[in-house]
């Protein structure tokens, strides 16, 4: 029997005691498996099977609460589910102090399980270690009580984030340059200015767009001090609270702490990556950067900064390959875009879509069935693509459900902010590597153990499935199958060789400011440093070609650093791998069946079964390296044919 989808509720009245009601389940559930697994004989595996039972029960439960903190419309329902996610992430961090469990399966014989038994007890009984289960009880009662504070700092500091929804007033007459339908949508006050608020679909247009420079100014400061200065002192709180954890456990800091569970491996490993990159990134990187100082003097202005790099990318783009990305929006209408997603990514993969009409939160939200080519029901997405007040503010993929074989459908959701009428490029490429994160969560939803469902590989891997699907955005005969303009003309190909060699021609330049971010979020954890816009400002300028706008704070607004703590170089270091990926596929035939359909299979399917080192090497044929990285890097902005 095919397994059911989750049935939301269809009035609005019936979230709030909806959700309360599936989290009170969830939870009696996991505290159910927790009393199963602790009368269970000493050596008798099936305490790891009711370890499952707990794992899936609490997943359930985070999953659920933390979608709906990001998108619910009613403030209550947000509210109430930000409460049950504390409690419930306390429930789970519990769980790995609770000594009577851990002894469960400490006693447990690994020989005698097969492989994939074998990883789940590894991996449980490590994640037992790091929470400090074996250590003395006032260490316990400390970790605890750190674990406690760094979550409710984490929500503080995002949230703020979230709920900051600024606003700039700038003259009407300063936006020449912006789209037509930018404009329309941005009427000017009778005092002749306009409010630009801080929503990308807001912000973004005229940080490109706009030919005034002091307009520019006056959004980027905006929007680079959002929630400043609350998140200063939220931000240095969390970050020596992860500190003190990571130490208390005999680790040498946070990032080594962090970094045990990921590729990488150790903490000091990643300033290493990050420098090999920012020096590979050098050369070609400051070659651009000369070409938009030269753009912007022409344009009357002496720096590239903040507030004007995305201007001055967009001239240079324009002037060197003719490239407008007006005329390249006229193909992307957001209704069109969503179809034309749904069949790519269908025929690549070997999936069909069936529209679903069932009630979700928003009425903007459309959902669909996965299926595979033989009828197989293998999840259910949801696209909820467009901004709206108290939604979060950037793209990401959210779980639903976590998907467990003849148990649970999987369920994802993708959360963005794409206008709703035409839609840049880029935008576009956002949504396609979103999709690649979808798609993993339901296409590895079918293990027994949901310890390996979906996206739960390393995180340094994490990115790469959807780095990998960004390439497929960017091909001309992909985007002539659903790019079309009012008259239903497709995108010409020519165009689309221009607009990528355009794209192409900030690479290393862009790949700067991502190792200067990725050195922030690195030295901010290792370091904890007193001055944190000090310290911002000195990597910025290290890193980062672009400069930062005087006075701003931008991390206090760099909300990444709540979720990927000191990690975010994975961000490059999975682009090393989705380039390596790529070079398997025939560029000149990107719908080739066997190379997608057995990717889909060795990498995707498998989820956290595997190390994904494994899965890639499986998958090539060879363990992964960067020479196609590095050939990326060094580009010279070529046109395609
Ligand atoms: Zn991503």
């Amino acid at each position: 029997m095919d397994l059911q989808p989750l049935a939301l509720p269809a009035t609005d009245g019936d979230w709030l005691p909806w959700t309360d009601a599936r989290v009170e389940q969830g939870v009696a559930a996991a505290e159910a498996g927790l009393a199963d697994l602790r009368a269970a004989a000493p050596g008798d595996p099936v305490a790891l099977t009711r370890w499952n039972d707990v794992e899936i029960a609490l997943s359930q439960v985070l999953s659920l609460v933390s979608l709906l903190g990001a998108v619910h419309p009613d403030g209550a329902v947000r509210e109430a589910a930000e409460a049950h996610d504390l409690a419930t992430r306390r429930l789970a961090t519990d769980v790995y102090l609770d000594a009577e469990v851990h002894a469960r399966l400490a006693a447990l014989d690994a020989k005698a399980l097969d492989p994939p038994a074998q990883r789940v007890l590894a991996d449980a009984l490590r994640a037992f270690r790091r929470a400090g289960v074996d250590r003395d009880d006032a260490t316990r009662a400390r970790v605890r009580e750190l674990d406690r504070r760094a979550q409710e700092l984490g929500q503080a500091f995002s949230r703020a984030i979230r709920d900051d929804r600024r606003t700039t007033r700038v003259p009407a007459a300063s936006l020449a340059g912006l789209p037509e339908d930018w404009l329309a949508a941005h009427p000017s006050d009778a005092d002749g200015t306009v409010e630009v608020s801080t929503d990308y679909p807001d912000t973004l247009p005229v940080l490109t767009h706009a030919r005034d420079a002091e307009a520019r100014r006056a959004v980027a400061r905006t929007m680079h001090d959002v929630a400043w200065p609350e998140n200063d002192a939220v931000l240095a709180e969390l970050l020596t609270t992860r500190r003190e954890r990571a130490t208390l456990l005999g680790h040498a800091d946070w990032p080594s702490y962090d970094a045990e569970l990921k590729m990488i491996g150790e903490g000091d490993r990643i300033p290493e990556f990050v420098d090999r990159v920012a020096e590979a990134a050098d050369g070609p990187g400051r070659r651009d950067l000369a070409d938009l100082l030269e753009v912007a003097r022409a344009a009357g202005e002496d720096v590239v900064d903040f507030s004007s790099w995305r201007h001055h990318l967009e001239t240079l783009r324009r002037e060197r390959f003719d490239v407008d990305t007006q005329e390249v929006r006229r193909y992307l209408d957001a209704g069109k875009v969503r179809a034309g997603l749904l069949e790519v990514t269908g025929r690549l993969f070997g999936l069909r879509y069936e529209p679903v009409d069932a009630p979700t939160w928003h009425p903007e939200v459309t959902s669909h069935d996965v299926h595979l080519e033989d009828g197989t029901l293998l999840g259910r997405v949801h696209l909820d693509l467009h901004p709206r007040p108290h939604k979060y503010h950037h793209a990401a993929q959210f779980s639903l459900v976590p998907g467990v074989r003849d148990r649970l459908l999987p369920e994802g959701v993708l959360v963005c902010n794409f206008s709703r009428g035409l839609m840049e490029l880029d935008h576009v490429v956002t949504l396609f590597h979103e999709f690649g994160h979808l798609l993993h969560h339901v296409l590895a939803g079918r293990h027994d153990w949901v310890r390996f469902s979906g996206v739960a590989t390393e995180w340094d891997f994490v990115e790469a499935p959807s780095q990998l699907l960004e390439e497929w955005a960017w091909d001309a005969g992909v985007l002539a199958s659903f790019a079309t303009d009012e008259h239903g003309t497709p995108i010409p190909a020519e165009l689309v060789g221009r607009m990528r060699a355009a794209q192409e021609l900030g690479t290393a330049f862009l790949a700067r400011t991502q190792t200067a971010y990725a050195a922030v979020s690195y030295a901010f954890h290792q370091e904890c440093p007193p001055d944190l816009t000090a310290r911002l400002r000195e990597l910025m300028a290290r890193y980062s070609l672009v400069e930062l706008v005087p006075d701003t704070h931008f991390h206090t607004g760099f909300g990444h650093l709540e979720g990927y703590t000191s990690a975010y170089y994975t961000y490059l270091w999975s682009k090393v791998i989705a380039k390596d990926l790529f070079s398997a596929f025939d560029a000149d035939d990107l719908f080739a069946p066997e190379v997608a359909r057995r990717y889909r299979d060795t990498v995707l399917a498998a989820g956290g079964s595997r190390d994904a080192a494994d899965l890639v090497e499986d998958f090539l044929g060879r363990p992964y390296d960067d020479r196609a990285f590095s050939a990326w890097l060094d580009h010279r902005g070529e046109e395609h044919p």
